[in-house]
């Protein structure tokens, strides 16, 4: 075997002995509550299609059309000659979805995150992260260059404490995500707003999770608690999820949108999405819109999941999302129980450390519109009988 060939197998057998060994799941049917999985079919509780809109049939029709419309590939970047009538009329209907001056789309949600917080702080500057933050946030500001502070989950002494210590920064960020991907919790983010304020920091707010599912009309978490543009000047949001499509947007004020424009390298420098793609996501907008009952019956299944759970013994988070994770602890026995679930037709996945600390293994169910209360009822029936073949 050459050296190259040797390293590549190292790591890999590494890998293995350690159990953090990924493989993929191959999906045989489009997104929803029943996935067949490997050439199985399952009941599925791990997609991010919260609002079960990735295969509606509005949106199958939006992007056919727009595809027969505009062809396939956008040809160029978005400076180039790549920038569509339809992904302008997106960034327009997205700004006036979150009550913002402007939105600017970008091919993915990582290439937001990087290119907005790369753009805004640099060299002498501080950017002030949640431990728990998304991987492209914190990777973000590693390779802003500003210097990169932690602070504790959700702590506010912590936030404050880390606040104090940039105070010689030229420039502070403090980034969040609105809802946690791996616990399916809130920021208190007035609180964190105001503490920004109070250390002259900007604040800007990932609403991966939140965007479509929370506030009044599906606005997100920034909705949800009545903040705007001058308490959380950067929101970030993601089409992929509740929204069904694919790509993510960064609003806020004109200058805002002006200075990623110019600045931002994960912006400038790649392909723009397929004007078919932004299509879809236009009309997922309208439905999010039209059809509000996707809120309340996922409000829904998520209160009488959380019962289900708790009465089964169940170990929850304190979560108030569609992302419901029962908190395992032990790798081995968060894997396990994940196999006893697939083999009574259930498909939710094991998250492991490093995804999340060490020691808090667990399963990351996730809710959506599109299952059904018996979909649900017949999940807690599997995990409780899971649960007691595993042993506690
Ligand atoms: C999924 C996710 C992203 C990345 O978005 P993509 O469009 O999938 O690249 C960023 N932040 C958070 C919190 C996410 O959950």
């Amino acid at each position: 075997m050459n050296p190259f060939q040797q390293h590549l197998q190292a790591v890999l057998s590494e890998r293995r002995q350690q159990h953090r060994y990924r493989s993929r799941p191959e999906i045989g049917a489009p997104q929803g509550p029943e996935l067949v999985v490997d050439g199985r079919p399952y009941t599925a509780f791990c997609s991010n299609d919260y609002l079960g809109l990735a295969n509606h049939p509005d949106m199958r029709e939006a992007m056919a059309d727009a595809a027969q419309h505009w062809g396939v590939g956008s040809g160029a970047s978005h400076l180039v000659c790549g920038h569509s009538d339809e992904h302008h009329k997106l960034e327009q209907e997205l700004a006036a979805f979150c009550g913002r001056e402007r939105a600017l789309v970008f091919s993915t949600g990582f290439m937001a995150n990087l290119g907005a917080i790369t753009a805004l702080v640099g060299k002498g500057d501080a950017v002030i992260e949640d431990r728990l933050n998304h991987a492209s946030l914190l990777d973000a500001g590693l390779q802003s260059g500003a210097r990169l502070r932690r602070f504790q989950h959700n702590d506010l002494d912590s936030l404050q404490r880390q606040l104090s210590l940039s105070a010689q920064a030229v420039k502070s960020l403090v980034v969040v995500d609105g809802v946690f991907s791996m616990d399916g919790d809130l920021a208190p983010l007035p609180q964190q707003a105001a503490l920004a304020a109070e250390h002259n920091a900007w604040l800007m707010v990932d609403d991966a999770h939140g965007f479509g599912c929370l506030g009044e009309t599906g606005g997100g978490v920034l909705q949800h608690y009545g903040l705007g543009q001058n308490e959380v000047p950067v929101l970030m949001g993601t089409l992929g999820k509740a929204v069904g499509s694919f790509g993510a947007f960064v609003a806020g004020s004109e200058a805002l949108i002006e200075t990623l424009i110019q600045l931002s390298r994960s912006y400038i420098y790649t392909t723009a999405l397929p004007p078919a793609v932004a299509a879809a996501s236009r009309k997922s907008l309208q439905l999010i819109c039209r059809e509000s009952w996707r809120r309340t019956h996922l409000q829904a299944l998520i209160a009488r999941f959380r019962r289900g759970a708790q009465a089964a013994g169940l170990t929850l988070m304190d979560s108030p999302t569609a992302i419901q994770p029962i908190l395992v602890g032990d790798d081995a026995k968060a894997l396990a129980l994940s196999q006893a679930l697939r083999e009574q037709g259930y498909w939710v996945s094991a998250i492991r450390p490093p995804t999340v600390p060490e020691g808090s293994a667990r399963l990351r169910v996730t809710l959506s519109a599109a299952h059904s209360e018996a979909q649900v009822d017949g999940l807690l029936v599997a995990l409780a009988r899971g649960q007691s073949e595993v042993g506690d």
